[in-house]
């Protein structure tokens, strides 16, 4: 790991560390698409999925309220429990240690955020795709980006630059009080409700927007988890970040790191360059 204490704002050069950066095995969007080509067909199109406009907050449980129906529910006609046991094991296997995530990662039911043709890889250790170019993640970076920015510490209010499918908010609704998660394609955070509607998880809260942007009437944030890659962290998120807090993010192109960075007094950021990575682009405005 390599560390660095600046002043705001960072530069890209004064983060990124190529030397430091050790290749683990990385999600790609190839990787997904690699497996879709493997002869996964699609079931319904994205499209033609059923589109709400319920709000989550409403609802009213303690955060760890999957419901054990949903958590262990079948996506093949065998139970999940196994093979999602497994999923964490080899998870923690690649070195994540902190058992709140890992206990997390064991009730979120993956296969339950991505399209049916594909549930039989729902618990293998990659991205895959979820429509609109975009991917849910690999099951290793998020428990592994989850526990940069927990650090061992309670979290309050956590904010998610990406939401996708939703899963990465589920599993942060289990390590966080309040999760507050952002997505700029609005057909995917109409998917994400549709997908968390049934898991009645009662502290997230998915807005439509830019995530750039952050959501300055929400903040401070204890932690800020970037789910999509840009050439540097946007400064609003870095301003939007609690003294003591913790951000992680994809930075780069076509070669990415993982950077934690930490606000460490009102004008002081402290910034770590961790693994190698591989993301979706972040990108501003909506569609
Ligand atoms: N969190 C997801 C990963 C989704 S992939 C999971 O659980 O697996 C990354 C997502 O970031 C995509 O859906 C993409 O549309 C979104 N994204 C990219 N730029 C964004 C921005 N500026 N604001 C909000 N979302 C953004």
């Amino acid at each position: 790991m390599t560390n660095t204490e600046k002043k705001f704002p960072l530069s890209l050069s004064s983060v990124v560390d190529s030397r430091s950066a050790h290749a683990r095995q990385i999600a790609t969007p190839q990787t997904a698409l690699k497996n879709l080509a493997r002869g996964e067909s699609r079931a319904a199109p994205l499209s033609s999925m059923r589109k709400t406009t319920t709000s989550l907050s409403h609802l009213t449980q303690s955060p760890i309220a999957v419901s054990p129906a949903v958590a262990h529910g079948n996506p093949h006609g065998m139970g999940s429990d196994k093979i999602r046991q497994a999923m964490v094991a080899r998870v923690a296997q690649q070195g994540v240690q902190d058992a709140l995530v890992l206990g997390a990662l064991a009730a979120i039911p993956r296969h339950m955020f991505i399209e049916s043709g594909l549930s039989s890889q729902a618990y293998i250790d990659a991205s895959l795709p979820i429509g609109h170019h975009q991917t849910i993640s690999q099951p290793y970076i998020v428990a592994r980006m989850i526990e940069l920015m927990r650090n061992g510490r309670k979290l309050h209010k956590v904010l998610e630059i990406g939401t996708g499918c939703g899963y990465q908010a589920a599993v942060l609704s289990l390590v966080a009080k309040e999760v507050i998660s952002i997505e700029r394609i609005k057909a995917l955070h109409e998917l994400a409700k549709d997908n968390l509607r049934p898991m009645r998880i009662a502290n997230i809260r998915l807005h439509y927007g830019d995530g750039m942007l952050g959501l300055p009437q929400v903040a401070p944030f204890d932690g800020i988890i970037l789910a999509a890659a840009g050439m540097e962290v946007p400064q609003a998120l870095l301003m939007q970040l609690a003294v003591g807090g913790r951000l992680i993010a994809p930075v780069g192109s076509r070669s990415q790191v993982l950077q934690l960075t930490e606000r460490i007094s009102h004008d002081q950021w402290a910034t770590t360059t961790v693994e190698a990575c591989h993301f979706v682009p972040l990108r501003a405005g909506v569609i």
